[in-house]
């Protein structure tokens, strides 16, 4: 169905979501896996840690050797050995001996405690010397204090148990997440595949950066502005260059973008003359709707192309460096989320106190661009500068967007407005 009539926000939100459904999953290496979500339940093969193994830089004994021991009358214990982290000793702790043991190291057989160095006479004697220069042979040591069965170990599968399931499908990968997986020695995981979006510029007006200037027009910002959007909220961009402003040059470069996951367009789609993007939607695909009650960002089309079995939504934005900024942030950033599988694709708000008159002229939903700040636990709102939807510095300055709701015709200083905030 075409709404011709001009729709709300969230309405258009909504229709636009209703064209996407999550993607299917793929095998990735880990590390490249990092923002996307788990699409298998990660199970544990092994024990973390494999092995029981020591806190602490000390001395593994037997507990009940130590009994009694102080500073003023020392257990003296045999030093048989000594164990980095990495190897395992072969013998094994008597009564009376001890191992010299480092951080990590396996716990040797017959030892139940570990005494860190601070509880012997090696912090005062030695306990500068060299790994690996210990005299094992005749080598003795003094207990200060006696160590409490099982003190300073690390129980192999304290961590993570062998056959638990650790982390599971839905799960968004963050780095502690990546840190896991490879934890449980994986080197790839499975996870929902990141969207491609295909971004065409379309204006006869446009210039590409790079390239010298020229009289009459103007350097492509917006598809490096969505790009970089694009690829901020975890999806692929594919920039598709500029297309000229006739149906043909048109028709041509959407086609090369009919593989992606999601077509977006920048300009075209206002009243002008030379506002072609409408016009090959509606006779290559089917047009849902080209009005939103926002500003900036009021001449928004939406719809899909239609590409062998499948149809690629297209978000055509406005052409205005700010208006095609806002209207991909709330409406391409939810799609790629709903693409990945991720649901909290809504930016943080708090109310803040206004500094500034921001004004409502037309009964549309305002996003002006605000710098919020903090003082004495209150939050205050203060505009950009103008608010022009052409002035793409005011939202580079800008770490938040003020929200002025439809009904309301000013928010006035000292009132409080709702801010998305963007950082
Ligand atoms: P339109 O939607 O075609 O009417 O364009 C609205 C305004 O946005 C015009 O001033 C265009 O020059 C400008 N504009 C269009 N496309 C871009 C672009 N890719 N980068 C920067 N400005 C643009
Ligand atoms: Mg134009």
């Amino acid at each position: 169905m075409v709404s011709q009539a001009m729709i709300s926000v969230d309405e258009a939100l909504e229709r636009i979501l209703s064209y996407f459904d999550r993607l299917e999953p793929e095998e990735r290496p880990v590390p490249d896996a990092l923002g996307q979500v788990l699409a298998e339940d990660v199970e544990s093969t092994i024990d973390i840690p494999p092995l029981d193994n020591t806190a602490m830089d000390g001395y593994a004994v037997r507990a009940a050797d130590t009994e009694g021991a102080s500073e003023a009358n020392p257990v003296r214990l045999r030093v048989s050995g000594e164990l980095a982290a990495g190897y395992i000793f072969e013998g094994e702790v008597t009564p009376g001996s001890a191992v010299r043991i480092m951080t990590g190291a396996p716990v040797p057989r017959g030892a139940d405690a570990v005494v860190p160095f601070e509880e012997t006479d090696e912090s005062s004697t030695g306990s500068d010397r060299e790994f690996g220069t210990f005299a094992k042979s005749a080598s003795e040591v003094g207990v200060l204090k006696a160590a409490k069965l099982g003190a300073n170990i690390r129980r192999a599968g304290e961590d993570v148990g062998r056959g638990t399931l650790v982390l599971p499908q839905g799960t968004v990968l963050r780095p502690a997440q990546i840190g896991v997986l490879a934890s449980l020695g994986k080197a790839t995981v499975r996870v929902i595949r990141r969207p491609v979006v295909a971004i065409l510029s379309t204006g006869d007006e446009l210039l590409q950066p790079g390239q010298p200037v020229e009289p009459g027009k103007i350097y492509n910002s917006n598809a490096y502005s969505v790009a970089a959007m694009v690829r901020e909220s975890g999806g692929i961009p594919r920039t598709l260059g500029i297309a000229t402003d006739t149906v043909d040059a048109l028709t041509a470069k959407i086609g090369e973008g009919l593989d992606a996951d999601m077509l977006i367009t920048s300009a075209g789609v206002s009243r002008g003359d030379y506002d072609v993007v409408k016009e090959v939607l509606a006779k290559e695909g089917d047009i849902d709707f080209w009005t939103v009650r926002m500003k900036p960002g009021k001449p928004l089309a939406f719809g899909a192309f239609p590409a062998g079995d499948r149809k690629v939504p297209h978000i055509g934005l406005p052409g205005n460096p700010v208006s095609s900024m806002i209207t991909f942030e709330l409406f391409g950033r939810p799609a790629v989320y709903k693409m990945l599988g991720k649901s909290g694709w809504q930016r943080p708000t708090v109310r803040a106190v206004a500094e500034e008159r921001i004004v409502n002229t037309d009964g549309r939903r305002v996003y002006a661009r605000t710098i919020v700040s903090q003082r004495e636990g209150r939050y205050y709102a203060s505009l950009t500068g103008p608010q022009g939807s052409g002035i793409l510095t005011s939202m580079a300055q800008a770490n938040a967007l003020a929200v002025v709701p439809e009904e309301v015709a000013a928010v006035e200083v000292g009132d409080e407005v709702e801010c998305l905030l963007l950082d």
